[in-house]
Parts: C-alpha cells; structure tokens; sequence
C-alpha cells in the first residue's frame, strides 16, 4: 500500500509498486478521460528550491489532470525562505496547506529531512547531486515500452556519473532487476560516486564495466543514457569547461550502434546529442519527458489512495 507514503529514494518502491505503476500509467494513457476527477478537491504543492522544467510541470500537469489543484513556489525567493525561514517550518506550513508536496532543494537529503516535518507525503523531485527517483519511474517505463523488459539488459551511462542524481537513482532501480550489465562511460573526474560503486554495485556483484571512450561500448549496448554535464555542481568554471563537450553522440557514431536501441536523456541537453539525432527512430528522450506526466499521475494517485483499480 503506497496511500500516505514518502518518495524519496527509487528502494523506497518495492519492485511489486513498480509494476504496479507502471499497469497504471498504462490505462492512464489508454483512458485519459476515466481519469480527468479523480483528484478533485486535492492540492499539490510544489517546492522547487532548484530550476525545473520538466519536473515541475509534469508534477503540476500530472495534478490539473487529475482534476486536483496546484500551489508552490519555483523560486524561494519569493516566499518566507528569504526572510530566514527553516525548511521544517516551511513544511509544516505547506503541509497544512496541501495534500502531497514534490519538493527539489539543492541540497542532497534535504526531501528526507522535510518527510520527518510532514503530515502530507513528500516526493523528491531532486536533491542535489543525489537521487531523483521520479524522473527514475520515467526512465523505467520508457525502457520498458520499447525493450519489452527490465532485465537482460546492456545499459550505458554516459557523461556526468559523478554529479547526475538521475544516474544514481536510475542505477539504483535497474539493478535490482536480473542480467543488467552497465557500461559506465565518462571521464576519470566524473565517474560514479564511491558509495554507488561499492553498496550498490559492488556489494550486489552487478555486472559493470567503466570507459572512457563511447565508440568504444556503443556496439554492445540496448539502451544509452545520455547525461548533461551538470554545470551547477561544479567547484571550478574552468574545469567545467574543459569537460562539458566531452561526448558528443551524432549520427555519424550512432552508425556503429545497434538498430535497437534505446536513446534516453532525463534533459536538458546541452551539445552531448546533436539535435540531428532526435529524427532518429531511436531517440526516445521526448517520449520520456510524456512518459513524465503520466507516470507522474500514476504515482499521485498512488500516494493519495485515490487509485480505484
Ligand atoms: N533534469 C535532470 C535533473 O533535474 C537532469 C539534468 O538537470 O541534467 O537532474
């Protein structure tokens, strides 16, 4: 039962959850129009403490189509953080206020803190360099639409190991499912923090092989996780600069990919997908983003009890 829970990272759904979001988001998607009341008389509140696109309207989409309502802020600025408030009072605040708060903060585990202060369910949207597990349900299901399945899988991740929470939360949820092997491809500075290669790879005997160069694995993979160097995580411009072009995946060394693969990237992209790419029958990120909303209604209603089937 998910009614009343927090999200805040991708382990905290079972993989039974999983799929049962995943059957939801299907008839969601087969039957929009059985789904247009169901949150009525709900609010979401949306707390971006971080730049969102995606995130945040598709959170905030996700509830208007439900039939629910949203408030929030997309930039602290604008409300009581800037005269000093602390997070606990925000949200229970907020809480007060709403029935479900997604919440992005640049720092990591700062959605963790705000659940031990909400009567509400709080989702991570983002914290920090950390976990993202909602763009991680996006991702899921859209491997699972166009490889049939979430095992037996060759998955590369490519850029900004080091710095992207999508990375880390998606790498956490796809290897509690059999015969996944990760190519982990980026620069030496930017590789997987050590508690992902030990607890979650190396402690669970996964399967992964690191390189530097793409042209390399792109033979042997089913699905390509494309990344943006994340340039707000950095200490130093000038070593953002040096490494932000590092990949660049263009029609040219995608002819060396297989005919079947899965192109993701949780966006924005910078220069790392040549816009050429995105007529290419592989490239899935914009159906991704789609994917987004409707999961994104799945997990609402799942946490407010509102799901009927
Ligand atoms: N939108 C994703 C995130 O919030 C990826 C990115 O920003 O590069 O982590």
């Amino acid at each position: 039962m998910l009614k009343g829970r927090h999200l805040i990272d991708p382990e905290d759904l079972h993989l039974q959850e999983l799929e049962e979001i995943f059957q939801l988001t299907n008839l969601i998607i087969k039957n929009q129009e059985d789904f247009h009341n169901l949150c009525k008389g709900k609010i979401l509140g949306t707390l971006f403490y971080e730049p969102s696109t995606r995130t945040r309207f598709s959170f905030e989409a996700a509830m208007l189509r439900l039939g629910g309502k949203v408030i929030g802020f997309s930039e602290p600025g604008s409300s009581s953080v800037m005269k000093g408030e602390s997070l606990p009072d925000t949200i229970r605040t907020v809480a007060a206020y709403t029935d479900i708060i997604a919440m992005r903060h640049p720092k990591e585990g700062a959605p963790k803190y705000a659940s031990l202060y909400s009567q509400v369910p709080i989702i991570n949207a983002g914290d920090g360099g950390h976990q993202h597990p909602t763009q991680t349900l996006a991702d899921l299901f859209t491997i699972l639409k166009s490889k049939g399945r979430l095992n037996n899988l060759a998955i590369g991740f490519c850029g900004d190991l080091k710095f992207g929470r999508t990375v880390h939360s998606l790498i956490k949820a796809i290897t509690r499912y059999p015969n996944i092997t990760l190519y982990l491809i980026s620069p030496e500075e930017l590789q997987i923090p050590a508690y992902i290669r030990k607890e979650v790879l190396e402690d669970k005997n996964i399967d992964f092989i690191e390189v530097e160069r793409l042209e390399e694995v792109l033979d042997k993979l089913d699905v390509l996780y494309m990344t943006r160097v994340q340039k707000e995580r950095f200490f130093n411009e000038a070593d953002y600069i040096r490494l932000r072009d590092s990949y660049i995946l263009d029609l040219k060394n995608l002819a060396k990919a297989s005919k079947d693969l899965s192109i993701l990237h949780p966006l924005p992209r910078l220069k790392e997908i040549s816009t050429e790419v995105d007529q290419d029958p592989r490239a899935l990120y914009f159906q991704q983003v789609k994917n987004g909303m409707y999961i994104r209604m799945a997990l609402i209603m799942k946490l407010l009890g509102v799901d009927k089937c």
